[in-house]
Order: structure tokens, then C-alpha cells, then sequence
């Protein structure tokens, strides 16, 4: 199987079957609801844990909460409430939005205030080591120790800083040696949350959250790291020089996998042009499954634009294989649905082309319902259609998600009362 890495920059082979994958996909700063980009992501990294497991991997799969950071705090007064009530009523709101698109739960599911310890004990680490250093009650990671930094985003240098002062960093903090150095532990301001530390009381900074919900998850090293394309960078270049100079190890992540960004419009779907499209509202007016279809039928390292009208294709896609696989068989020669298999999983090996193995699919849907009314035995074929429909999370004529996953997300959920 070849995924694209981020960090080579080209299609590597990766060889599911040999060991236990360890997967970790940022999860969501729980501050507001489930739009159509948060889906596209999760549902892309379920079509690749359903489709390792269906090449029999096992997949031991963690995402995260970051349920302290700038955003919660900044957010929760606005709303009348503390960050961490916020916090558990959106990652609710988006467990829910999960179990109803059947997307596969993780097994390990961390907030990053579950980890304060290991945070402290990285920042110790990395002051020892000589990359980071304590300021004013506050620890920042001195990029320029580490000549490394830049090789996942391989953004020059010279654009590093405009690119991340788009995205959370303060470049005036007179705390900083440098403007790009990035917080590792925060000191405490006025009216926010903090826990002890030995540079006083504070709370830890964004990217380090991940650093230690991953080693205290995994240990030094995973196999593919994931998120949305926007995290690149900073957060997940600053995640590696944490983690590498933490571990000592010479990589962190064996691949890196980024989903590409959803548009509606023309704009980049966000929060702050105010053009999100809501999983919740989008349910609404149409099933799971042709969410499911819909969201599989975009290439997930293409950027693509939101449209209902193609949400109303794959709902009549959607109604064509369930009629495949619900037709009644008959008993004459069976039907040969090898090349479908074949042509499946071709597509899926090549970096995880899921609008083409969806489009495969289709075709043996309609190859069912003509070999079926000529009364061909379609048997084996409604089998294994229903088995790699389910790679896209499709349920077909099954009622609502599945069992592991309705029960495998009611565990975590009961960890966020709200
Ligand atoms: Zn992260």
C-alpha cells in the first residue's frame, strides 16, 4: 500500500499487515460544533483505519482533546460558562455527530489536561537538553537550537514567522528570545486556569499537548501521525522537535498524513468567515450514508468545495447499492465480481483513492441488479460489496451505526459531562 508522506514530500509503501499500526490524529479544540471540514478529516482517517483492518492490520488508534487552549478560554466567558464545562459540551456535541456518521471510535481518546505531568516532565527534559528555556514562569522551545526545525512544512525559513503568527503564535511576547520560539508551559494570567509547576503556577502550550498525549499513548515512536492540512504547520513541526529532542530517537512519525481543506463559495470553509456548513444541520436533510458516500468521493489530499447537489447524487448512489445488496439472487452460475475486488483495492493501495474505489462500487451495483435479473447467483458479490461498503462507514440497509462504534464512543463520552 503507498501513502503520501508529508514529510518525504512523495508516495512511500507502507506495509500494514506486519505489526499493530499506532495511528494519532489531532482531535478537535472542543469550542464549537462539527463542520463539514472536521467530517472530511475524520472520516478520511476512518476509511483508512477500516481499509487497514480489511488488509488485516490491527489498528491501535488515538485522537485527542484539546480541551485547554487559547480558544476554550477565550471562548467560555463569551458564552456564560468555564472551559472546561465548554469543553465537554462540544466534544459531546461531536461524539454525537461521530456515532451518527459511523465513524470508528479511537481507542484511546486523552484530553490534554490528562497529561499535565508528562508535559512537565517534557519541558524539564528539553530545558536540560538545552532547547528550550524558562522566562519570566514561562518555558518556550528556542527554535533556532534545533536545526532540524522545518523538515516536515519544508516552509523556508523566512516565511516561517508570518505564517505563524497567522496561526496562534505571539511574536511580541518580550518573554521570547526569538519571535518564533513557541511556548512550551505558560505562566499563569490573571482569571485563567493553571496547575503547579517548577516555574510556578501555569498551563501548558498547544503543540506540547500532542507531544505527550502521543508518548504517553504510544511511547517514542508511532507509524502515521494525521490531522487537517492547516496544521502542518506550526503545530505538528514543532511537534516533532519536542518529541525527537524529548525521545532522542532520529524520527517521531513514520508518515505523516494531512487532509486537505474544504471550501463553500470559493473561501476556505472557517470560523471566521462565518461560511461553516454543520454536520448537524447537514443531517438533517440527509442520511448518514450519502454523508458517508459524499465525503468518500473527494480525494483526502484534494481540496475540494461543498455543493448539495452532489450530496443528492450520493443519496441516489446510496439507494443503489442498498437495492444491490438487498436483491433477491438467483441460482444460476455466480456472478464474477473478482475484477471489482481487485480494482477495489488497487485504488485504495494507491494512496487511498477512495472516489475511485467508490466509483467501483457503484459500477458492481448496477453489475449485481443486471446479473441478478437474469437470475445469476449475485450471492458472494452482495457479500463483499457489503463488506467494502463498509470501509466508507456505509450501513445500507443495516439500522443506524454499528455496534462497536455506538458503544466504543458511549465510553469516551461518559468522560465529558455536559
Ligand atoms: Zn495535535
Amino acid at each position: 500500500m503507498k501513502l503520501y508522506n508529508t514529510q518525504s514530500q512523495s508516495l512511500q509503501e507502507f506495509e500494514p499487515q506486519a505489526h499493530t499500526v499506532k495511528l494519532y490524529v489531532c482531535g478537535i479544540t472542543p469550542y464549537d460544533t462539527t463542520h463539514l471540514g472536521h467530517a472530511a478529516t475524520y472520516c478520511a482517517f476512518d476509511v483508512l483505519v477500516r481499509y487497514l483492518e480489511y488488509r488485516g492490520a490491527t489498528v491501535d488508534y488515538c485522537e485527542n482533546v484539546t480541551d485547554i487552549d487559547d480558544d476554550t478560554i477565550r471562548e467560555a466567558p463569551k458564552r456564560g460558562t468555564n472551559w472546561r464545562e465548554l469543553g465537554n459540551t462540544w466534544t459531546a456535541h461531536f461524539i454525537r455527530d461521530m456515532i451518527a456518521l459511523n465513524v470508528r471510535p479511537p481507542d484511546h481518546y486523552p484530553r490534554a489536561t490528562d497529561v499535565i505531568p508528562e508535559i512537565i516532565e517534557f519541558d524539564k527534559k528539553l530545558i536540560e537538553k538545552g532547547f528550550a528555556y524558562e522566562s519570566g514562569g514561562s518555558v518556550y522551545f528556542h527554535v533556532s537550537a534545533y536545526d532540524k526545525f522545518g523538515q516536515l512544512s519544508h516552509i523556508p525559513k523566512s516565511e516561517m514567522l508570518a505564517i505563524a503568527n497567522e496561526r496562534g503564535n505571539f511574536p511580541d511576547d518580550p518573554k521570547k528570545r526569538d519571535p518564533l520560539d513557541f511556548v512550551l508551559w505558560q505562566a499563569q494570567a490573571p482569571g485563567e486556569p493553571a496547575w503547579d509547576s517548577p516555574w510556578g503556577p501555569g498551563r501548558p502550550g498547544w503543540h506540547i499537548e500532542c507531544s505527550a498525549m502521543n508518548y504517553k499513548t504510544f511511547g517514542p515512536t508511532i507509524d502515521i501521525h494525521g490531522g487537517g492540512a492547516d496544521l502542518v504547520f506550526p503545530h505538528h513541526e514543532c511537534e516533532i522537535a519536542q518529541t525527537v529532542n524529548f525521545t532522542g530517537e532520529n524520527y517521531f512519525a513514520r508518515l505523516w498524513m494531512h487532509t486537505a481543506m474544504v471550501g463553500y463559495d470559493g473561501e476556505k470553509m472557517s470560523k471566521s468567515l462565518g461560511n461553516l456548513v454543520m454536520v448537524s444541520d447537514l443531517l438533517k436533510q440527509h442520511t448518514p450514508d450519502s454523508l458517508r458516500l459524499y465525503l468518500a468521493k473527494h480525494h483526502y489530499r484534494k481540496p475540494w468545495e461543498f455543493t448539495s447537489a452532489d450530496l443528492d447524487t450520493s443519496l441516489s448512489e446510496c439507494t443503489q447499492l442498498t437495492q444491490a445488496v438487498q436483491t433477491s439472487s438467483g441460482d444460476r452460475h455466480a456472478m464474477d465480481f473478482e475484477y471489482a475486488r481487485a480494482a477495489f483495492e488497487r485504488t485504495l493501495d494507491d494512496d487511498l483513492n477512495s472516489p475511485a474505489a467508490a466509483n467501483v462500487l457503484c459500477e458492481l451495483s448496477n453489475a449485481i441488479l443486471e446479473h441478478a435479473d437474469v437470475g445469476r447467483d449475485v450471492r458472494e458479490a452482495q457479500t463483499w460489496l457489503r463488506r467494502a461498503a463498509s470501509i466508507f462507514g456505509l450501513r445500507l440497509d443495516a439500522y443506524g451505526p454499528e455496534a462497536r462504534v455506538r458503544f466504543g464512543w458511549e465510553q469516551h463520552i461518559n468522560r465529558f459531562p455536559g
